[in-house]
């Protein structure tokens, strides 16, 4: 009986929660209302930066707070309370939380090599945030689990911290890696694309980022962007496909920046090593 009456309330829920999201109008499914989301989403962003470093580069900094500003002004939320850190690592990374807390890993940037390719990561995760995808794995999550609706999501709790965390997408930092789903992650192009364009940076870049970013040999270390980011066919094929509707959006915009400046970064790779002599093999070197 008591099971009954879950499934009603959980009914209701479904029928009350649904909430479209902008540029792409899709009906999304939020069980958690929004200032719920914020706070969790903030709470999860204090937790990451007090073990991560922030970058001192003073002009890398800039160039990150720019281009956020352009596509935070263009976007469908610029009155959220967005903050931006750039953090000192070679994991080539990224996130955003509920609430627009973005992080970028400098390991990120010599991928995006330039305004425009940092302008297809940050407005894809600003996508994320619009669109809620953090609340609607959280949504997810709690009817996978349906002895959390009504009780509310903690961060004081490890097991529901855990479910928080990683819904969000900042999971892979603690590794537990849920990643988005296909339909989010190509709803976060499709958005991303358009805001980028109408931010001003030239989208043709975006695809151009994706395929660098496909080239980026996954490392040693705690699973990074690219496992919860693939660069494969479909992606690229999605974006092609929201290409024309960027460009015009691009085109008759007031400004335009098409790729702003290439980034200046410190040499993050030795010399490679010489290659070993293999008896009877002749080895040609490439120089750069
Ligand atoms: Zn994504």
């Amino acid at each position: 009986m008591q099971k009954y009456f879950l499934y009603i309330i959980l009914a209701a829920l479904v029928i009350t929660a649904c909430a479209t999201t902008p540029v792409s109008n899709r009906s999304a499914f939020i069980l958690i209302p929004e200032s719920q989301e914020i706070s969790l989403g903030k709470q999860s962003f204090n937790q990451i930066l007090k073990k991560e470093k922030e970058s001192e580069d003073v002009q890398l900094n800039q160039i990150v707070r720019r281009v956020a500003q352009r596509i935070i002004a263009v976007s469908d939320m610029p009155k959220l309370d967005w903050e931006v850190k750039l953090i000192e690592s070679d994991q080539k990374n990224a996130f955003a939380l509920p609430g627009g807390k973005i992080a970028i890993y400098t390991g990120i940037l010599s991928v995006a090599k330039n305004e425009a390719g940092l302008a297809t990561v940050m407005s894809h995760e600003i996508a994320h945030v619009i669109a809620r995808h953090g609340a609607q794995r959280m949504s997810q999550q709690m009817i996978l689990q349906l002895g959390m609706i009504g009780a509310g999501l903690s961060m004081k709790n490890n097991t529901q911290r855990n479910i928080v965390l990683s819904a969000l997408g900042a999971g892979v930092l603690y590794g537990i890696t849920l990643p988005f789903s296909r339909s989010h992650e190509s709803e976060a192009d499709q958005i991303g694309l358009i805001y980028m364009a109408k931010a001003g940076y030239d989208p043709n870049e975006a695809l151009n980022f994706w395929q660098r970013f496909s080239q980026v040999k996954g490392g040693k270390g705690p699973p990074e962007w690219a496992s919860t980011h693939p660069a494969d066919a479909t992606r690229m094929q999605g974006l092609r496909n929201y290409l024309s509707r960027a460009k015009y959006n691009y085109q008759n915009g007031k400004v335009k920046y098409g790729l702003g400046q290439t980034f200046n970064l410190p040499q993050q790779n030795k010399t490679p090593d010489k290659p070993k002599a293999i008896p009877g093999v002749s080895v040609e070197t490439l120089t750069p």
